[in-house]
């Protein structure tokens, strides 16, 4: 049987990072889930299509193709109609998009089998909001990964400056607060941690201090 670690928490609290790390470390495949419904944001920008339960998006979603892959380093790519949108998908714009569509719930049974079958072939960690309580209820072990939104703010700033994006830290740290809002308050899987998960705060703790963290937490699991 294979081994599927959720890793879910709030917006920045450095998951993708500290996952991709951890996944390397154990020979793991490493799942973005956050990456799927950003395309599906993305998909709703190009088209003007309002990010709530239409007529409108259930014509798209009928419409896209949404594949996930990887490359030859491991990376995760994800393509939307065979376009690599994974870079694209990575702006501030995509994120509050991602966060508003993400609370519909045909966007989220669009996204679920696409999900579990990852999880069916391969030993992945796999991060995003629901996995330990809604796509992967039978993970092994469950991780729930937070920090302090000024800590998460700070880490997502200097992230897109470092990519050359002109942004301010105010910004981000409302967007990371009305993020965690609509993640947590939203009726359809909202983010809470699996109530068989092992919380992890990372506001105190450096890269390699978290990395080392969710390994040792997943190896007393398994
Ligand atoms: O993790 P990331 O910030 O890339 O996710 C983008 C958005 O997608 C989040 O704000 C969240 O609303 C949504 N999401 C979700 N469920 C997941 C992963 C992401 O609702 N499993």
């Amino acid at each position: 049987m294979s081994i599927a670690i959720a890793l879910d928490g709030p917006a920045g609290a450095g998951k993708s990072t500290i996952a991709r790390q951890a996944a390397s470390k154990l020979g793991y495949i490493y799942v973005d889930t956050g990456a799927l419904y950003r395309t599906i944001g993305l998909a709703a920008m190009r088209r003007e299509t309002e990010p709530v339960d239409s007529p409108e998006l259930d014509a798209m979603l009928e419409q896209i193709k949404v594949e996930l892959t990887f490359n030859e380093n491991g990376e995760q790519i994800v393509l939307l109609d065979g376009e690599d949108v994974s870079s694209l998908i990575r702006t501030p714009e995509v994120s509050m998009m991602a966060s508003k569509i993400s609370a519909v719930p045909k966007v989220r049974a669009y996204l679920l089998d696409l999900q579990r079958n990852m999880a069916k072939t391969n030993d992945v960690i796999m991060d995003g909001r629901d996995i330990g309580t809604v796509v992967l209820p039978d993970a092994q072990v469950k991780i729930f990964l937070t920090a302090s939104p000024e800590a998460r703010a700070g880490r997502r700033y200097k992230e897109l400056i470092e990519k050359g994006m002109d942004v301010k830290f105010e910004d981000i740290l409302s967007d990371v607060i009305e993020r965690d809002y609509n993640d947590t308050h939203r009726e359809t899987a909202p983010l809470k941690a699996a109530e068989d998960s092992v919380t992890v705060d990372t506001t105190e703790l450096d890269f390699d201090q978290s990395v080392e963290k969710i390994i040792s937490v997943i190896k007393e699991k398994i």
